[in-house]
């Protein structure tokens, strides 16, 4: 066994026995003597894995039938533009909640498309906390909610699913299978695949079915939901590889026990890493407030800042790899996502007390 632990915000870790068995299909897939990344996509063998791919995601999340999965590409960037041109029909507006760095590009990218009212930010206070809901100013006349249920780099976690009379769109790019959510109170769900999911290059999309087929005349067809609803995902070529290790990655995560126990393990996990942050005497802190630190990415920043360069040297020399925060933040980011062992954390942890002892 290799390795390290990787902390990385994504490309991430995947679990260890889903690598191992890619590595072991390899050069032969089930007896087909070809290895995935060689298969036609409109092969049966090929077709076989996403079907399975669906099917498992499909019982992992409960997806209820009048609901498309959609194995797409261009990541969770493109899905800031395709939601508005898809979605916003004969309404001009979209209402958003600004939580910090992906909701705000997703802010960006869908004013070239429409009239973007922000219902709420916490801007005012570094996004620090999620907006309740009783402040949010939404706009009548909007298409639909958007929001980012976990935001990667801020480390802050919606804890609640908003109540509103439009859709709910929402980016659940790092926390998507993290915890279990009612996939029925949304209209449209989409995340990158590199955290919870698989490898990059595939982005998953779970679209309520009526509110296809309203998408702008002139939209590119590769750019129209409907396009792949109807093909199954197989209008072109698909992420035949990365959908292959998804599905894997399901497989996974049923024998685990499923959504609920990756969601007990994540607290579980989150919880030892916030005991040490707030139980270090301010050494190390966290300025999120509880309830909404994320559960898959935990920011924290070292007291003494010129620290950090050896906080991530020594901890590189333990086996504990990629928790440089983001340059936007600074500071430390330890990305817990479903892969990562309690194992992992446990060390970390350990790691961090060690140090705290020693340069406190
Ligand atoms: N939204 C969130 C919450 C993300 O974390 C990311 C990537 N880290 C993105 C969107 C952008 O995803 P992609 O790189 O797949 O376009």
């Amino acid at each position: 066994m290799a390795k390290v632990y990787n902390f990385s915000a994504g490309p991430a870790v995947l679990p260890h026995a889903v690598l191992a068995e890619a590595q072991s299909e390899m050069l032969d897939w089930h007896g087909s003597g070809m290895c995935v990344m060689e298969m036609s996509h409109r092969g049966k063998e090929f077709m076989e894995i996403i079907h399975d791919a669906e099917h498992d995601l499909r019982e992992l999340m409960a997806i209820p039938a009048n609901y498309k999965v959609l194995f797409l590409q261009g990541g969770a960037s493109l899905q800031f533009a395709m939601a508005p041109l898809n979605l916003l029909g004969d309404k001009q507006s979209f209402d958003i909640v600004d939580t910090g760095h992906w909701s705000r590009l997703a802010i960006k990218e869908g004013r070239r498309y429409a009239k973007v009212n922000v219902v709420a930010s916490s801007e005012d206070r570094h996004y620090s906390y999620v907006p309740t809901q009783d402040n949010w100013q939404c706009d009548p006349d909007a298409a639909y909610l958007h929001y980012t249920s976990n935001e990667t780099i801020g480390g802050l976690q919606f804890d609640f699913v908003p109540d509103v009379d439009v859709p709910l769109v929402c980016d659940m790019s790092s926390d998507l299978l993290s915890r279990e959510i009612d996939v029925s109170k949304y209209g449209l769900i989409y995340a990158g695949a590199q955290k919870n999911i698989g490898p990059s290059g595939l982005t998953l999309v779970i679209v309520r079915e009526d509110l296809l087929g309203k998408a702008r005349a002139d939209l590119p067809t590769m750019l129209n939901y409907q396009t792949h609803a109807d093909a199954d995902s197989m209008y072109n070529t698909p992420a035949t590889y990365p959908i292959y290790i998804a599905g894997l990655v399901f497989k996974w995560m049923k024998e685990q026990g499923g959504v609920k126990a990756m969601a007990s393990r994540n607290t579980e996990k989150a919880g030892l890493l916030y005991h040490a942050i707030d139980s270090s005497n301010g050494f190390y802190s966290s300025h999120i407030e509880a309830p909404y630190r994320s559960q898959m990415n935990v920011v924290f920043k070292l007291k003494n800042e010129a620290l950090d360069d050896a906080f991530l040297s020594e901890a590189k020399k333990n086996g504990l790899v990629q928790l440089k925060g983001h340059r936007a933040v600074g500071g430390m980011r330890a990305s817990i996502y479903n892969a990562m062992p309690i194992e992992g954390v446990k060390q970390l942890v350990h790691f961090m007390l060690d140090f705290a002892r020693q340069r406190g």
